[in-house]
């Protein structure tokens, strides 16, 4: 990552906002899982993993108290993970279809993977106020990425994060974004004269996958549509359209 977003990560790594989830997450790396009892848990706030040149920008929830609070790294080491990377793989976004860990030497091309929070919260589920405590940190990540042409929400609360930093950034839309599956919006930049795509998809939690509710054809054909937004060069510079 180049420097900024590595000075940004280690701010993050250090953060500690909300005690009680810091004191959750240590708890939680402390018990651990039987299956995962051998290993050490990361039990940190999880920072952004990707690619500093990236267009795209993907915006998950939390990470999970037994995936990415163990090891480190958005999406990694639980089910909506392996989703995920392996879209992002058949999608040429990553050169491997597994993400195992922050070590792995794994690469993204072209795109960032965030979370509307960046502590493992009980249940999956943040509070209004520990989502706005965290939501400074992709008010910055969304700063930090000069060539950014398409922001993915992943499932409402991603989609909800996803569109409130944009506006902290003195992005407009032409309606208020509401999630769904498949929901597309511009965000212009009247100022600036720039403009991104915001695209919302299913999350792929194994709610969602375990139910058919999100099969591959469906999310293959969100980064299908993402290329053709980014061909359109919608996006930060002289695309604008
Ligand atoms: S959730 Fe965000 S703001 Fe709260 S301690 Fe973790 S990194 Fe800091």
């Amino acid at each position: 990552m180049k420097a900024s977003l590595a000075a940004l990560e280690r701010r993050v790594v250090a953060c500690a906002r909300c005690p009680e989830l810091r004191a959750y997450c240590s708890e939680i790396g402390r018990i651990k899982k039987r299956e995962y009892r051998e290993q050490r848990y990361w039990a940190q706030p999880v920072p952004a993993f990707g690619d500093p040149r990236a267009r795209l920008l993907i915006v998950g929830l939390a990470p999970g108290a037994h995936g990415s609070n163990r090891t480190g790294r958005p999406f990694t080491g639980d089910a909506s993970g392996i989703w995920l990377y392996r879209t992002l793989h058949r999608a040429g976004y990553s050169d491997r279809a597994e993400s195992r860990g922050r070590d792995d030497g794994l690469r993204l091309r072209d795109a960032l993977i965030t979370a509307a929070i960046r502590c493992a919260p009980p249940g999956n589920k943040p509070t209004p106020e520990q989502l706005r405590r965290c939501s400074g940190y992709l008010d910055l990540e969304l700063s930090l990425l000069p060539e950014l042409c398409v922001v993915l929400g992943l499932g409402a609360i991603g989609t909800r994060a996803a569109v409130d930093a944009l506006r902290r950034a003195g992005y407009r839309f032409e309606r208020p974004p509401k999630f769904a599956h498949g929901m597309e919006a511009v965000a212009r930049d009247p100022a600036a004269r720039t403009a991104i795509a915001l695209i919302a998809s299913y999350h792929p939690s194994r709610q969602n996958t375990n139910t058919g509710v999100l099969t591959e054809t469906i999310f293959d054909a969100i980064f299908a549509r993402i290329k053709v937004l980014m061909d359109r060069q919608v996006g930060r510079g002289p695309g604008l359209r």
